[in-house]
């Protein structure tokens, strides 16, 4: 009997946050929409802000970027891994999507379960698809020590089909040296899953990773600091994991918290994942 409590909703026996602080080293630009950008007119684009004003790293930011990152480390290792995008996603590459489906419909939830463990890769299992919730949840970031900046760019825009149009564009930014808070709830995480999102995180403390717009321009680079780790429940989740005793690590360096997290990424690096299924 095989134990499917990492994609199970309906026990849990664990639950992991990992929380802290991401200052941003370079320009940080997640844009709230284009939806009045007009190439004739110089037109003043925004950051995405909350209610107050304050600059927002939204959740599913996080989710994108942490999934996008993981898919580079899982492919680099040979495992098997969809990248979640448009039709690109394991039910549907593996032809279960709709047989999914009407067992859902059809509440065979054994089923439903066996099915969705056995045909989706770990990025879908933590990071959630089609119509099932991921096993980790990113809050909203939003931002109370920040300063604002504004750069003036020349867009070319091609919409109209005719020769390429340039027009100004104010570009709205969060300054480096802004601070947000970051906070992941995981629910019956394995070890390895836990070890999988420091390795993610470290890649994007290490500058392997951008957030945001302009990328090319060299924005969005961040880093974490003051992060906290703790664990409620099983040490263990799952035939493939090993146990693993921590359940509190608090350090302000990032490194110094990956070095205390060291089990937890061999666990990912030794771990046999036996999903997705041929
Ligand atoms: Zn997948």
């Amino acid at each position: 009997m095989v134990d499917y409590t990492f994609a199970r909703k309906d026990v849990l026996k664990r639950t992991v946050i990992i929380e802290g602080n991401v200052i941003n080293t370079a320009p940080l630009r997640i844009g709230g929409g284009k939806a009045n950008f007009s190439p004739s007119s110089l037109a003043r684009d925004e950051v995405l802000k909350d209610v107050l004003g304050n600059p927002v790293i939204p959740g599913s930011s996080w989710k994108g970027v942490f999934r996008s990152t993981g898919e580079r480390i899982l492919r680099s290792r040979n495992v098997k891994v969809c990248s979640g995008v448009g039709r690109d996603y394991c039910l549907n590459n593996k032809r279960k999507a709709d047989y999914f489906q009407r067992l859902i419909k059809e509440e065979k939830v054994e089923e439903a379960l066996k099915t969705f463990w056995d045909y989706t890769c770990l990025n879908c299992k933590l990071f959630g698809t089609m119509s099932v919730i991921g096993s980790v949840r990113f809050l909203d970031s939003v931002s109370s020590s920040y300063t604002l900046g504004v750069r003036t760019m020349v867009a070319i825009s091609r919409e109209d089909g005719a020769a390429a149009r340039r027009a100004l564009l104010t570009v709205e930014f969060v300054e480096p040296g802004s601070v947000f808070p970051f906070k992941l709830i995981g629910y019956n995480l394995p070890n390895y899953a836990i070890g999988y999102l420091i390795k993610i995180m470290k890649n994007i403390n290490d500058e392997y990773v951008q957030l945001g717009g302009l990328k090319t321009r060299g924005f969005g680079f961040v880093r974490f600091e003051n992060l906290s780790f703790t664990s409620q429940g099983d040490n263990k989740i799952g035939d493939e994991d090993k146990p693993v005793e921590i359940t509190h690590v608090k350090e302000k360096d990032f490194n110094n918290f990956f070095e205390q997290m060291k089990k937890f990424v061999e666990a990912f690096e030794s771990v046999s994942i036996p999903y997705p299924k041929e």
